[in-house]
């Protein structure tokens, strides 16, 4: 994208803003910034990138916008508000980030995308790569945002890049070299309005993929299965991963099989962190694409032993009197609810549930739940909708905030049970976000079940 002289206006700061204007001054562009927050709201780092530029502060208005060549919005903007419905009317282009960065790789790039699983799949493969020698940029919808890996390229040799549906549909011609689809769950059906759209963000992800290219895909996901027919791959390869033949990278017991024609290769994952459910799953994705990207088997199996799972996912937090204590916050949708159930063995088990409702399917977990969950313990705004789904499956109780849930857990578990945070909802209504509701869960469950 040629951006020498354009007039851009960056449609909200924040930390990807931040490494949007370091790319786009460097690109030469006439960067005008409009913001939500007043002034004194941003930080000082903020302020100080700013005080140079045109800026308008406290709202986006159509005058300051409507006079850019080009709108770059921070991701998690919603896209259908009427000032860029409006700039979109008078004819100017309104990306994000991703679409910048297309075309301005210099080194090959893996896109990961998915419903669950990419943050895990995302710091896997970059583990896999650095122990086989890569020095990678591993970013995008997590940690350093994704164009910090253009102001700094003598950095890396290969970029892993975390994607968004959000991130994907204002994506321009991003084209991954390895595009990885994990699984589809509904999510975030509250913003891209239908499963349909969702999928159509996601899909995105090889929609400029040409015959060089490679479609990673999961392989066990009937939805995925069922729009590779549908939308079709243009990659000149599309591998899966999975249980099943067919696949080349397959989970058997606790090993992942690799077949790409020339033999198998193990890898046994017994004794490390990813030996559970999912990430089995997640394990196999991680190794077909890195072995794509040219890791050897003897980098990839260090990566696999020494690798650490990041927080708040599945995270086992104390095991008290025959009780284990899993804090899951990371569980914001129903699918990576519905996973952690799975992962529980026997039936009476206790969940804590609830938070924000983006529009879940939980009527998809019942039967789940009446198989493996004997008290659902339920929090926040969708505590009444979890009661009225699953009240004649399980016993639900409404309790008033994570104290209560935690101190009533204690009370109910019987030894050999599993009490898990898994909310399968946002947590914006009581938390500052999933991160300080694991750790006030985490440290409620350290106070009170000392008391077992
Ligand atoms: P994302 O970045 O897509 O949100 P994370 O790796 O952060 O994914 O995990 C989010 C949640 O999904 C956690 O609760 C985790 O245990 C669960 N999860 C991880 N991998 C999968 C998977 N392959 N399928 C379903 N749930 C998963």
């Amino acid at each position: 994208m040629e951006l020498t002289g354009k007039r851009v206006v960056l449609f909200g700061l924040g930390v990807s803003g931040m490494a949007a204007l370091d790319f786009l001054l460097m690109k030469g562009a006439a960067v005008a910034v409009s913001e939500k927050r007043s002034l004194s709201g941003l930080s000082d780092r903020e302020q100080e990138a700013v005080s140079s530029l045109e800026l308008e502060t406290e709202g986006h208005s159509i005058d300051f916008i409507g006079r850019a060549d080009l709108i770059v919005v921070a991701p998690g903007v919603p896209l259908n508000l009427e000032v860029l419905r409006e700039a979109r009317g008078r004819g100017i282009p309104v990306v994000g980030e991703l679409a910048l960065a297309a075309g301005e790789f210099k080194v090959p790039v893996i896109g990961i995308t998915g419903s669950n699983g990419k943050t895990t799949v995302t710091e896997l493969i970059g583990t896999l790569l650095t122990a086989a020698g890569f020095n990678p940029f591993v970013g995008g919808n997590i940690g350093t945002p994704l164009l910090s890996a253009l102001t700094e390229p003598d950095r890396y040799n290969i970029v892993v890049l975390e994607l968004s549906s959000f991130q994907l549909d204002i994506g321009g011609s991003f084209r991954p070299d390895i595009g990885l689809l994990l699984n589809f769950s509904p999510d975030h059906l509250d913003r891209h309005g239908s499963m349909d759209a969702y999928i159509r963000a996601k899909w995105r992800l090889f929609a400029n993929q040409k015959n060089a290219d490679t479609a990673i895909l999961g392989g066990d996901d009937s939805l995925i299965m069922e729009n590779v027919g549908k939308r079709g791959i243009s990659a000149g390869r599309s591998l899966l991963f999975g249980h099943g033949g067919g696949t080349r990278a397959e989970v058997v017991g606790s090993t992942v099989v690799l077949d790409m024609g020339g033999g198998k290769e193990e890898f046994d994952l017994k004794g490390t962190a990813l030996d559970s459910g999912v990430n089995l799953l997640n394990s196999a994705a991680a190794v077909l694409t890195a072995t794509v990207a040219g890791a050897s088997p003897a980098g990839i199996r260090n990566g696999l032993a020494s690798f650490v799972l990041p927080p708040h996912r599945m995270t086992l937090v104390a095991e008290r009197g025959g009780v284990r204590f899993i804090n899951d916050s990371k569980a914001t949708n129903v699918g990576a609810m519905m996973a952690a159930i799975r992962s529980c063995e026997g039936r009476q088990n206790i969940l804590i549930a609830g938070g924000r409702d983006k529009d879940g399917d939980f009527g998809a977990a019942k039967e789940l739940v009446g198989k493996k969950i004997s008290y659902m313990l339920c929090l926040g705004e969708a505590a009444d909708t979890l009661d009225r789904i699953f009240g004649k499956t399980v016993s639900v109780e409404k309790v008033g905030d994570m104290g209560a849930a935690v101190a009533r857990a204690v009370s109910l578990a019987e030894p050999g049970c599993t009490v898990i945070l898994s909310p399968g909802c946002a947590s914006f209504d009581m938390f500052s976000g999933y991160a300080q509701r694991g750790e006030v869960f985490s440290e409620l469950v350290l106070q009170v079940s000392g008391d077992r």
